[in-house]
């Protein structure tokens, strides 16, 4: 697949985010494409793996997931702050691997194609700071165990046998909050300037890029942010997106729901001030559209709980969050 097959893909799932879906569609195709080209004994795989810079809830971890499924390889999610609160790093990490051999259903080969997504990579810092106890790994020794992985070594897993990582694509994220701040002030670091316009274009991109220094303020060590050469970056999501959120993606939380009353032999139908009093709610929990399915789901656990039980209803109609719904039918449930 090409990267705008790869964009096309990921833009029937997740809405938006368009600059991280190209950055992200390049990133794995060419790692792809490197691993097609390498002769096993011949050349080397130099990995660049992928940083997701974003608040929480704006579709990281779909954006991630969502690829897995288009490239077809077996994907896990892992922790950085759970993985700096076991003593036993390694242990935590050969877990990991062997979820991702388990998601490829006991295919080593599989497994050493697929992706890996570390969240909270940020908060590695924090999480040191409060474990001086003795318990619990460093920040810097949760970072120099994930180097080891991401940079490829054979791990031992259970029943002797061994997963490669060389393959792996990690992709770490976070919300690396105040980052924009810290970008402000690097910016004029090595600014250079020139009165071409196309050329200034591109400058001015270089200059705006995340640099692995602007990292270290979150306890990164050089090693680690040196390893996250591709740094997209997630935008917060506005009240219309998350109106977009609930009713286009395939397999939207609304078309879900109303597959489920069509077998019922009932239409759903939701007024569209109904997504947008949704949406207000959600923009003031600030958790990005993590709280959509949680308000929808109460908003309709009236309807799902009368509805089978009441074959004459035809149809729901909701017209506004704050009031009862609607049902019609030859006979009111009441
Ligand atoms: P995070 O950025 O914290 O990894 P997730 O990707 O886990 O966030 O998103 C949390 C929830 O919100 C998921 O159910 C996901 O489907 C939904 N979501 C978040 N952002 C988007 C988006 N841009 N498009 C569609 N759904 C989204």
């Amino acid at each position: 697949m090409t990267p705008s097959q790869i964009v096309k893909f990921l833009d029937q799932h997740v809405i938006g985010q368009d600059e991280a879906k190209r950055q992200l569609a390049v990133a794995v195709y060419t790692h792809y494409k490197k691993i097609e080209l390498a002769a096993p004994d011949r050349v080397e795989i130099v990995k660049s793996n992928v940083l997701l810079v974003g608040p929480t809830g704006t579709g990281k971890t779909l954006l991630c997931e969502t690829l897995s499924r288009v490239l077809e390889v077996p994907f896990v999610t892992a922790n950085a702050t759970s993985l700096a609160q076991s003593e036993y790093v390694n242990e935590e990490i050969e877990a990991i691997l062997q979820r991702l051999i388990d998601k490829a259903e006991g295919d080593i080969g599989r497994a050493q194609r697929g992706i890996v997504f570390i969240d909270e990579i940020d908060k590695l810092k924090a999480i040191s700071s409060q474990s001086g106890q003795g318990r619990g790994t460093s920040g810097e020794g949760v970072q120099h165990a994930l180097l080891k992985i991401m940079e490829g070594v054979p791990v031992k897993i259970k029943d002797s046998h061994y997963i490669d990582t060389t393959q792996v694509l990690f992709i770490c994220g976070g919300a690396f909050v105040g980052l924009e701040d810290i970008l402000a002030k690097t910016r004029s670091f090595g600014f250079i300037s020139t009165s071409e316009d196309d050329n200034q274009k591109l400058l001015d991109r270089l200059n705006a890029r995340v640099k692995p220094t602007d990292l270290f303020e979150y306890g990164l060590i050089q090693e680690f942010a040196g390893r996250l050469p591709i740094v997209a970056s997630l935008k917060p999501l506005s009240r219309e997106m998350m109106v977009r959120i609930m009713t286009e993606p395939t397999n939207s939380i609304y078309s879900q729901y109303c597959q489920i009353l069509q077998n019922n032999g009932v239409e759903l139908i939701i007024e569209p001030l109904v997504f947008e009093q949704i949406a207000d709610l959600a923009m003031e929990y600030r958790v990005g559209a993590r709280s959509l399915r949680g308000i929808f789901e109460e908003m309709l656990t009236p309807v799902i709980y009368l509805v089978p039980d009441h074959p004459e209803v035809r149809q729901v109609k909701i017209a506004s969050l704050f009031e009862n719904a609607r049902f019609i039918g030859t006979r009111s449930p009441g």
